[in-house]
């Protein structure tokens, strides 16, 4: 345990496996769940002590290596998981749940907030990643984005709306790691019965059950779609790779694209399987698969 202040006291050695769906990785040098009021002091300190901070939402889309990580690791989903109304807006924390987001939209009356429902992220995350659907109902973070505020690494905070950063499919700026989202303000545009939504909502559900492996340990969708081309998993199961297993990882029967740990997988074993899809797929089809999974390091 080390005391930054009298309020403000950091972990050491976290196994951060148990921070990831996918339930791998080290151990962090430094550990904190903080309320909202800590972050500016800890980005500080960390910045004035020349120590690296890394963000974690649900850890539902990034790999942490076997090593763990040499900084401050800073975990949201437990702590700063307000939501709340103000006017045509959800003001949510960076750590809130996307299916309470999905949920808290439904009951105000309003829609567009079902794509939310499966993702099992937090909001800060999912604006870093640019997260979104591009199957059932394609919609993602960027169209029901108002603005947001950051925390930069000097303690100070900014209100940024979209166009201040750069945007692109599952990625922005946020991804480098050197300003933390607070909260996230969402636009409430789309009035509806509640009833209406929440069918809506529970059949993009159950599509969801039915195609994809989700009571395994997995980071989701582990490469993203080919621009211009189809989506990764098709290419992966034409290659013939569904099955293929390295140590206790496991390209899933169920959906190509998806990268099962079947218990005790390792960091190693996920990196290898990624590189053997990316040269398989390469060799069959000329086509480079880039990660959507986020490498934190
Ligand atoms: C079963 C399953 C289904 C999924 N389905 C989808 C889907 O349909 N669409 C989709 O896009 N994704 C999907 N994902 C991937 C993932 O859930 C999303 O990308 C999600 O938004 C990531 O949120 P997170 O809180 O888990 O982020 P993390 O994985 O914790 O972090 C992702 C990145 O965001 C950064 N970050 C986290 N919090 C902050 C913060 N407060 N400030 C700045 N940076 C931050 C991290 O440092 C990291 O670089 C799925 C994953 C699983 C396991």
């Amino acid at each position: 345990m080390k005391k930054i202040d009298s309020s403000i006291q950091l972990l050491q050695e976290v196994l951060l496996a148990d921070y990831t769906t996918w339930k791998v990785g080290g151990t962090a040098r430094w550990f904190i769940e903080p309320k909202a009021d800590q972050m500016p002091d800890l980005m500080e300190w960390a910045n004035t002590q020349g120590i690296k901070s890394y963000f974690i939402g649900r850890g539902s889309n990034i790999l942490i290596d076997d090593e763990g990580l040499p900084g401050l690791v800073i975990v949201t989903c437990n702590s700063l998981t307000e939501i709340c109304r103000e006017n045509n807006l959800i003001v949510a924390e960076s750590g809130a749940f996307l299916p309470h987001v999905s949920k808290f939209a439904a009951k105000h009356g309003f829609a567009g907030f079902e794509f939310l429902i499966g993702i099992p992220g937090t909001v800060g995350g999912a604006l870093a990643m640019n997260a979104g659907l591009t199957v059932f109902r394609p919609r993602e973070m960027v169209s029901v984005v108002e603005n947001f505020d950051v925390l930069n690494a000097d303690g100070s905070v900014e209100t940024l709306t979209m166009q201040d950063i750069n945007v692109g499919y599952r990625r922005t700026d946020l991804l480098n790691g050197e300003r933390f989202v607070l909260r996230v303000r969402f636009r409430l545009e789309e009035e509806e019965d509640p009833a209406v939504v929440r069918r809506n909502t529970f059949e993009h559900l159950a599509e969801r059950k039915r195609k994809q492996p989700l009571d395994k340990p997995t980071a989701g969708s582990t490469f993203k779609s080919v621009p211009g081309g189809k989506g990764a998993g098709w290419y992966i199961d034409q290659a013939g790779l569904k099955g293929l297993q390295i140590g206790k990882a496991r390209v899933s029967s169920v959906h190509a694209n998806w990268i099962e740990n079947l218990g005790g997988a390792t960091a190693k074993d996920i990196r290898q399987l990624i590189a053997h899809i990316q040269s398989k797929v390469e060799i069959q089809f000329g086509i480079h698969l880039s990660p959507e999974v986020h490498f934190l390091e």
